[in-house]
């Protein structure tokens, strides 16, 4: 009997032994095809041998270093490469374990900015009802997924939440994509002035949406309008890129897509590529400095922040996405769009299909022309789930019409690595799922 405490404590699963490329294998020696990277996470594949060395000469050297005491070379080195490549203003890399807990010290560096400022009644958060920021409690709050958030709300900070950008749901017959993505902003406008700007915060949002949308875009000019909505308002803006960044829609960042910089901006998955737990949230200058000649500490901070081996991995995974690994992102996720069109465009349980880069959302209806989705009883994303796994795919779906999330999406997102036969078993082996299950 197994000791490990697994989320689904009902399924029984297998035992991943090897990675190797794009694939994970299990102790009875089946094959996977990581569709999904995990969560988006193994975007350099499992076998990679420069980031292993990386790793193996970090721990040669010394593994961990308490940031009270010390900070360490490779932490500083992926901290000036990061800036190097990042948008607008930002100046300072805080490194931390995970995306969850990328979005607690947003959360809690954005406080503490307002406070420093001298502007306390500031600490109301606005995000939207499409999106996931982690699981930890200021996170969980933060997100729009109302199922998730339900069972912990009496432990939840006030968080408001305005609609997604959501262009194949919402969009209104004759009105064109700009506007309809101005619109939409503007509820971000009303809803600061509802909860009064010198109350507001921060706006938090994902730039192309993951796991809770299928990998869902914005349109031309919505983060344009709502930049500047922040920027009037003098509220924060906090952009999730945890999924989407680190190359994944095919550049660096996903917002620089978009034309917007962010005042605060979170990475992580991509960033160690799975091969050390490793996240990032990047600050502006400004924020730092409010910090710096305020109080000069910020009062947030865990153990393993800036771990060394993490940092190392991390940079090891920065030198191969930025050498040219990344460079495959546009041109793979051409080829992987067309191929789910021509496969699944014309399905009549295939909404949409949708995203950037290699990060790539297909979105299940029970009926085309209406766009109905199914009845989350009937459990859809995951029985597609189940029967992608039995025919040797990992694809990551999430569904179900309950608030925040509607309908039943399929995320891909493959190791950048992937060649062109893979693009073939990819479809090959969701055809069979879907034939399975519809
Ligand atoms: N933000 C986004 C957009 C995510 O997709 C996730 C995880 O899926 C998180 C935050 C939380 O990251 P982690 O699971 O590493 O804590």
């Amino acid at each position: 009997m197994s000791h490990v405490f697994p989320r689904h404590t009902k399924a029984d699963l297998p035992v991943a032994v090897t990675g190797e490329g794009c694939y994970i294998l299990d102790r009875s020696g089946k094959k996977y095809f990581d569709g999904s990277g995990g969560a988006a996470v193994s975007c350099l594949g499992h076998s990679d041998p420069d980031v292993i060395a990386a790793i193996k000469a970090q721990v040669d050297r010394i593994a961990f270093a308490h940031t009270g005491f010390f900070t360490s070379e490779p932490a500083e080195e992926l901290a000036d490469l990061l800036i190097g490549k990042a948008p607008g203003n930002l100046d300072r890399v805080y490194f931390v374990s995970g995306g969850s807990e990328a979005m607690e010290a947003a959360l809690k560096l954005a406080r503490q900015y307002f406070l420093e400022k001298g502007e306390a009644s500031r600490h109301r958060v606005i995000a939207r009802r499409q999106s996931y920021h982690g699981n930890t409690l200021g996170a969980l709050a933060t997100g729009g997924n109302q199922w998730r958030r339900e069972p912990f709300a009496p432990l939840m900070i006030d968080t408001t939440h305005i609609a997604p950008c959501y262009e194949y749901r919402d969009r209104r017959e004759g009105e064109t994509a700009f506007d309809y993505g101005q619109r939409i902003a503007n509820e971000l406008d009303a809803e600061i002035l509802r909860l009064g700007p010198e109350n507001v915060m921060a706006f938090v949002a994902e730039p192309v949406v993951g796991a809770t949308a299928g990998a869902l875009p914005p349109v031309e000019g919505y983060f344009k309008r709502i930049r500047e909505i922040c920027d009037n308002y003098g509220v924060l803006l906090i952009l999730d890129e945890v999924m989407c960044g680190m190359g994944r829609t095919g550049t660096l960042f996903a917002c620089e897509q978009d034309g917007v910089a962010p005042d605060i901006l979170c990475i992580a998955k991509g960033l160690g590529a799975g091969y050390q737990p490793v996240g990032a949230m990047l600050c502006t200058a400004a924020i730092y400095e409010a910090i710096e000649t305020g109080s000069g500490f910020f009062q947030h901070g865990h153990t393993y922040i800036g771990h060394p081996t993490a940092c190392a991995a991390a940079l090891a995974v920065f030198r191969k996405l930025t050498g040219g690994v990344a460079d495959r992102v546009m041109p793979m996720g051409e080829k992987l769009t067309t191929a789910l069109n021509n496969a699944f465009g014309q399905h009549p349980h295939v909404g949409d299909i949708r995203g950037r880069g290699l990060f790539r959302g297909i979105e299940i209806v029970e009926d085309r022309a209406s766009k109905a989705p199914f009845d989350p009883k009937r459990g859809i994303n995951k029985a597609l789930k189940k029967a992608a796994f039995e025919a040797g795919l990992i694809c990551y779906p999430m569904g179900g019409t309950i608030d925040g999330v509607r309908g039943d999406h399929i995320l891909l997102a493959p190791p950048f690595i992937l060649e062109d036969s893979h693009v073939g078993e990819i479809t090959d082996k969701l055809n069979q799922a879907f034939k399975a299950v519809f």
